[in-house]
Order: C-alpha cells, then sequence, then structure tokens
C-alpha cells in the first residue's frame, strides 16, 4: 500500500487514499518513473491521473464502485500491446493488472486457470512444463487477457481454434463491485461476449482454458525471394492445408539475421511463419508442399517447443500506425499490391501479414461467440512503426488504402484494428454489436469501460 507523489489536485489525491484503504494493493499518483512503466505499443507513454496495482482479484472488485463514482475514464492495462492503446488514457485511473500473473494447472481435467494480467510467454512457459499448449498469438509479451478478449490467433489455431475458442471460463469484477464467476452453464451469454467482443465488459481477474497435449511442434520460417504467384500460392496452400498447419504469410524487409543470406537483408521477402502440430511426418508433407511453391532461401522449420516460436516484441516510444481486414482471395494483383506497398510506405519496420483462417476457427459456428468472422478465408494486417511521429501521420492514409485494396469489404480484426474511426463498426457485425452492446449494458450500465 502506497501512495505517492502529493502534487495532484485535491480531487484525485482524495481518490487515491479512498482507493488505498479498501485494497491490499499499490496506488500510485504517477511520477514519471511509474509512467514510462505503463507505455502502450507504438506511442509515448501517457499520463494517467492514478494507476492502481491490485494484489488480487478481491482488490478490484472493491476499487471498482468508487471508481464509477469518480466520472474518471478507466482502463484495464496488462500486456500493454493495445494497437488502439485502450488501455491507458490521459487523466484516467490504470488498473494495472500485470500483478495477477498466477498460473495453475489441472491436468487431470486439463485445465488451466490464469491471472488476467497473465502474458502469453509465461502463461506458456507453465503449461509446457505439463507437456501442454494453449494456442494464443505470434508474440509472447502480449497479455492473454486483451488477446482472448478480441479472439487471439496464432500459430495453433487452425488445429485448436481461437484463444477465445480454448477459453471455459472467466473471473469477472464488473463495475458494480461484484466477481462473477462466467462459464456456460452460469452465463451463457455473458461468456458469449467475453469471447472476441473485446474489452469493455469488466476486468477479467481470471481465465480458465482448455489445454491440448502437445510437447513439440515442427514450426519456424521459410524465406522466399518476392513473386506475386508464389506469394498468392502460398497464402492458398496453407488456407487449403492441414489443420495441423498454422502459418502467416508476411511481406517485409529481411532482417539481418544469421539465418538470412546477406545478399537479401534489408530486401523484400515472403516469408512463411508458423508450426505443423501434427506427427513428424505429416509435418514434413506439410512443409515439402511449401517449400516446393517456390526457391527457398532460408529455411528454420525443425522440431520446437511451440512457446520457442513466440517473440518478445516491444515498440518502444516509436509510433505504430496499424491496419486490419479480411481477404476471401489472394490473387497474383493483390499479391503484386502487398509487395510494391513496402516501397510506398517508407517505414523503417512495415509488414504486410496475412493470415489463412479456416480449420478448427471455421468449424465454430459463426454466432457462437462475438468473433463473428469465422467465414473469412485470411485476415490481412498492415504494421508498420516509424521513430518520427510526423512521417507515421503521412503513412496513415496509405495504410488504410492498402488495407482497403488487399480486403474484401471493411471489415477487421478488433485486436488489430488500431486507431481507426468507428473500431466497434467494423470489428462487428450489426446483429453482433447490438448484442454485445445489450450485454455491455447490464454488466456496464454507466459505460465505464467504453469511456476511454
Ligand atoms: C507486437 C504485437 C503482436 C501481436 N500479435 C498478435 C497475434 O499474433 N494474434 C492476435 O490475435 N493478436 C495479436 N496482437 C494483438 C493483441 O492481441 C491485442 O493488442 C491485445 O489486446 C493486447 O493485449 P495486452 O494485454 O497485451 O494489451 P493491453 O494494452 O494491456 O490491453 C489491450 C486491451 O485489452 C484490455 N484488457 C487487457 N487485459 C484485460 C483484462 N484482464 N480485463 C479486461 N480488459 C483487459 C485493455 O483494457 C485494452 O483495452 C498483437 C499485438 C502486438 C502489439
Amino acid at each position: 500500500m502506497s501512495i505517492y507523489s502529493a502534487s495532484v489536485g485535491d480531487s484525485t489525491s482524495a481518490l487515491a487514499s479512498r482507493l488505498d484503504q479498501l485494497m491490499d494493493g499499490e496506488v500510485l499518483v504517477p511520477d514519471a518513473g511509474a509512467v514510462a512503466a505503463l507505455t502502450v505499443y507504438g506511442g509515448p507513454p501517457r499520463r494517467p491521473a492514478l494507476i492502481i496495482r491490485p494484489r488480487t482479484a478481491v482488490d478490484v472488485a472493491r476499487a471498482l464502485p468508487v471508481l464509477v463514482e469518480s466520472g474518471l475514464p478507466v482502463t484495464t492495462r496488462a500486456g500493454g500491446h493495445s494497437f488502439g492503446r485502450r488501455s491507458v488514457a490521459d487523466g484516467g485511473v490504470v488498473i494495472d493488472v500485470s500483478g495477477l500473473s498466477s498460473v495453475e494447472i489441472d491436468a487431470h481435467s486439463r485445465v488451466a486457470m490464469a491471472g488476467g494480467g497473465t502474458t502469453a510467454g509465461r502463461y506458456g512457459e507453465a503449461v509446457a512444463a505439463h507437456g501442454f499448449v494453449t494456442g494464443f498469438g505470434d508474440t509472447a509479451s502480449v497479455g492473454i487477457g486483451g488477446l482472448t478478449l478480441g479472439g487471439g490467433i496464432g500459430f495453433l489455431s487452425r488445429r485448436v481454434g481461437l484463444a477465445a475458442d480454448q477459453l471455459v471460463g472467466v473471473e469477472l469484477a464488473t463495475a458494480d463491485g461484484n466477481l462473477r464467476t462466467v462459464d456456460a452453464e452460469s452465463d451463457p451469454d455473458l461468456l458469449w461476449a467475453l469471447r472476441g467482443g473485446g474489452p469493455g465488459l469488466g476486468v477479467v481477474t481470471q481465465l480458465r482454458y482448455r489445454l491440448t497435449e502437445i510437447r513439440e511442434v515442427h514450426g519456424g520460417v521459410l524465406l522466399f525471394e518476392p513473386d506475386a504467384h508464389l506469394l498468392a500460392a502460398l497464402v492458398d496452400a496453407v488456407a487449403d492445408g492441414p489443420d495441423e498447419l498454422s502459418a502467416m504469410v508476411n511481406v517485409l524487409a529481411a532482417p539481418p539475421a544469421p539465418f538470412v543470406p546477406e545478399r537479401l537483408r534489408g530486401h523484400p521477402v515472403l516469408a512463411v511463419i508458423g508450426a505443423h502440430s501434427g506427427s513428424p511426418r505429416d509435418a514434413a508433407v506439410a512443409w515439402d508442399v511449401l517449400r516446393a511453391l517456390g526457391p527457398v532461401v532460408a529455411d528454420t522449420v525443425a522440431a520446437v517447443p511451440y512457446g520457442s516460436l513466440l517473440r518478445d516484441e516491444q515498440a518502444g516510444d516509436a509510433t505504430a500506425v496499424t491496419g486490419a481486414g479480411f481477404a476471401d482471395r489472394m490473387d497474383a494483383a493483390r499479391a503484386e499490391r502487398a509487395i510494391a506497398a513496402l516501397e510506398d510506405l517508407r517505414a523503417p519496420v512495415a509488414v504486410i501479414n496475412i493470415r489463412p483462417m479456416g480449420g478448427a476457427i471455421a468449424r465454430v459456428p459463426v454466432g457462437a461467440t462475438a468473433f463473428a468472422h469465422r467465414d473469412r478465408r485470411a485476415m490481412v494486417i498492415v504494421s508498420t512503426i516509424f521513430s518520427d511521429s510526423a512521417a507515421a501521420e503521412t503513412a496513415r492514409p496509405i495504410v488504410d488504402t492498402l488495407v482497403t485494396d488487399l480486403s474484401d469489404g471493411d471489415a477487421g480484426y478488433v485486436n488489430f484494428l488500431g486507431d481507426v474511426p468507428d473500431p466497434e463498426r467494423r470489428a462487428f457485425p450489426p446483429a453482433t454489436l447490438e448484442r454485445l452492446q445489450r450485454i455491455r449494458a447490464t454488466v456496464d450500465p454507466t459505460g465505464m469501460f467504453s469511456r476511454a
């Protein structure tokens, strides 16, 4: 329990004292150090009025009714990888749940229980020690709460479904100060919303996931020189491939990594990054189908633990400009456009990321969860990072046009939409959004979690 710095207004100090009396965790009136620890991916630090660091779920539940009364914008921050930077608001109260990071495993029922601030990397290590996995995204430092609330697609999704599909239950602290246990029996409507409806329902203090026994995958990177027909063929081969193969196809400038031939470093390449989670023989067949599509210039595919494929990525103070759509076809003309775009973007870091969907993602009925894009063939994500915010500003319309050119319609995956106008309309079809808003109104009647 600590309150730092007295250089704030009376009402903030009074709120801080009140919260401090209610909670075991910390209440901070942020100094520069505390703000730096709360950066959100892809932009300079924001300046919240208060940071609370709960030690327990009960801390969160006790704090929420007081925060409702305060009228301040309230955000939850876990892994800090929100592309729309929605987890910290200037002048608001941040509930920093990163301390809620315990992971417990019930190996008998094959369920893991993880705190709402756990990262994919930490969770993965804990369950891998027992020979299990839950499929998340491609990045270890992303919070499982933020990722799962939006859906969560990664290197196992075509086999085991989205992260939201593996979610069997949640402990949710709601604005009224209750800690609700949400599962298919207790509250199917709320569980529907928590599976892909994005944030806005409360603070998730614990997530419970189905575990799958996978000790090793055959995964890594296949690198090819850029070619439009090849790009289109690679996307089709993954989309039409076995469910055990989940991979993304990237257009990017080759990194200066040891496995990349020197002549290609810094030049556009096609990179297939993914995992086959079936038998070694089936994995070899599936990867060979991709290898046969064009001359492979680098190949790191090997038998590895699933967790070793996840990167740890931070953007520091650099500005991220992101856009997302869904493509039902990737023909040579679109592929040509994707390859040429690297030049137009003039970004120090730019990736055109195509993620074939299908498999287990598509076997869940479209209306069964708030993630409603299960019938789409592939996600398209354009992701750029600029050290200069003026250059980032110039890139925004280029990214938007590129996403439009590569997509069918203007829908996008909520976790990758970034800072675009009207993200909810783009993330959710009308019937999904209407149901979601109805559910949000029951658990957050004042709209506290939608204000920031
Ligand atoms: C480098 C990078 C790689 C990514 N890769 C993938 C990927 O492979 N697949 C994929 O599907 N997505 C991916 N994403 C998107 C990512 O899933 C979302 O941005 C996600 O929301 C990040 O969650 P976080 O906890 O890290 O971020 P935060 O910024 O802490 O939170 C993001 C949002 O979720 C809310 N939130 C977080 N935790 C909780 C909680 N416990 N209770 C209530 N609300 C909560 C926050 O309030 C905020 O609105 C990636 C993002 C980045 C930056």
